[in-house]
């Protein structure tokens, strides 16, 4: 792994944080904190109409000609201010996934419309009895001439309330194996039969339920084979797990902490930085920060030599998602009981951010992969253990 590949992201970071102080505005974080949508559609706009979304794309396709640098240490930084841009996110990966397998129709169809900021996808894989286990799916797709109609509920089907896509997982073939079976589908969120409602978890986030009831869509809405799905949720499940962004790690966090205890007097006069305990997590915490950092610079390394990520996915996602929890619960045993107070309430520290963390970080563990799941995965592949399941 070469590390100076990265120098060049560096060389943007100046010009990437005068493009965030120009254009974001502050209250957006509040935004998406008090809403839990973690997208905000003014932002998308200025992305788009910067080229900043369309930075990583041919210009047969849309792509903008601006510099994927820049562009990563554009959203480098957002996510530094805790800015979220999650619906792209989904896109993006699905964007990539038609790269991959879409017909030249479809990369026409989806790709430019999307980079010029006006679609936005958001996955439709989890069902109310399958999440790891996605192959399950119970949601059908049956043929109706040139069109297939689709029935059934997907749960935790995030952003959707600002997508005009769902990338739905759906069974064309109930008599076979359940990874034969299955076919991906674009559903458009304005069609008829479709539905949603709104699902508010523990950690601020709101996600949704969304429900297909003989929804119809055209065969050309069909991404890979007939019964070919799992091949492509495969696809798009990589680009999710290398979805890594070295410069958005929680490292704030830490920043934050370290800052209110070298401040922060105990009821003695000391310090809580003067205590050899805090100090010594918050040491670990920091180490920790830079392992996941360069866990993600290796996803970015190996994507940038043209490689599709694989278990470097699950290992940047599992360690990413795991440290995060070990950090907001020594953050909250560091602070002691002011580290309860949620970001509204009067002298909470570093603004709540520390409450607010611990909520998320319980839910980080399970989106995009359970932690078990993502262990099974290392050490099948990485390891060569035999399959557990
Ligand atoms: C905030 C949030 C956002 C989400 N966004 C999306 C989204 O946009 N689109 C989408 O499709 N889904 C989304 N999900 C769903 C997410 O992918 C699933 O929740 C996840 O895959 C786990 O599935 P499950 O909830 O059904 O739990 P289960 O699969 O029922 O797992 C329950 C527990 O059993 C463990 N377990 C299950 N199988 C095994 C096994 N074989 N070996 C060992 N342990 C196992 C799991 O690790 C877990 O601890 C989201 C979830 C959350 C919480």
């Amino acid at each position: 792994m070469d590390f100076r590949e990265f120098d060049e992201l560096a060389s943007h970071r100046e010009a990437a944080c005068a493009w965030v102080e120009a254009h974001v505005r502050p209250e957006w974080v509040e935004e998406q904190r008090r809403s839990g949508t973690h997208q905000t559609a003014e932002l998308h706009t200025l992305l788009a109409r910067d080229g900043i979304l369309a930075a990583d794309w041919a210009p047969e396709y849309g792509g903008s000609g601006v510099d994927p640098g820049f562009a990563r240490a554009v959203f480098d930084e957002l996510g530094r201010r805790g800015l979220a841009c999650d619906g792209w996110s989904t896109t993006s990966m699905v964007l990539r996934t038609i790269e991959h397998v879409g017909t030249e129709e479809q990369k026409r169809e989806y790709l430019p419309a999307a980079l010029r900021g006006d679609r936005l996808i958001a996955l439709g894989y989890s069902e109310p009895d399958s999440g790891s286990d996605v192959a399950a799916a119970k949601t059908t797709a049956v043929r109706d001439g040139d069109e297939w109609v689709i029935n059934g509920q997907k749960m935790f089907t995030s952003t959707a309330q600002l997508c005009s896509h769902v990338f739905v997982l759906a069974r064309t073939d109930p008599n076979v194996p359940k990874h034969k079976g299955l076919s991906m589908f674009l559903v458009p969120t304005d069609s008829a039969g479709y539905d949603i409602q709104p699902i508010h978890t523990l950690g601020g986030q709101r996600t949704n339920a969304t429900f297909y009831a003989d929804v119809r869509v055209p065969d050309s809405a069909r991404l890979g084979g007939v019964d070919g799905g799992w091949g492509v949720m495969h696809v798009a499940l990589v680009h999710e797990r290398s979805a890594s962004s070295p410069g958005s790690d929680g490292g704030s966090l830490v920043r934050d902490l370290a800052a209110w205890a070298r401040t922060a007097r105990r009821p003695d006069g000391t310090t809580v930085l003067d205590d050899p305990l805090a100090a010594e997590r918050i040491g670990r915490m920091a180490v920790d920060e830079e392992v996941t950092r360069l866990l993600a610079l290796r996803n970015r390394w190996r994507a940038q030599k043209g490689d599709l990520p694989g278990v470097e996915g699950s290992m940047w996602k599992l360690f990413a998602t795991e440290a995060a929890q070990r950090h907001s619960s020594n953050i909250l045993d560091i602070l002691g009981p002011e580290g309860v107070l949620a970001p509204d309430a009067a002298g909470a520290p570093a603004g709540g951010r520390f409450e607010e963390g611990f909520r998320a970080a319980v839910v980080g563990t399970i989106y995009g992969g359970t932690s078990e799941i993502l262990r099974e995965i290392i050490a099948e592949r990485h390891l060569g253990l035999p399959r557990n399941r």
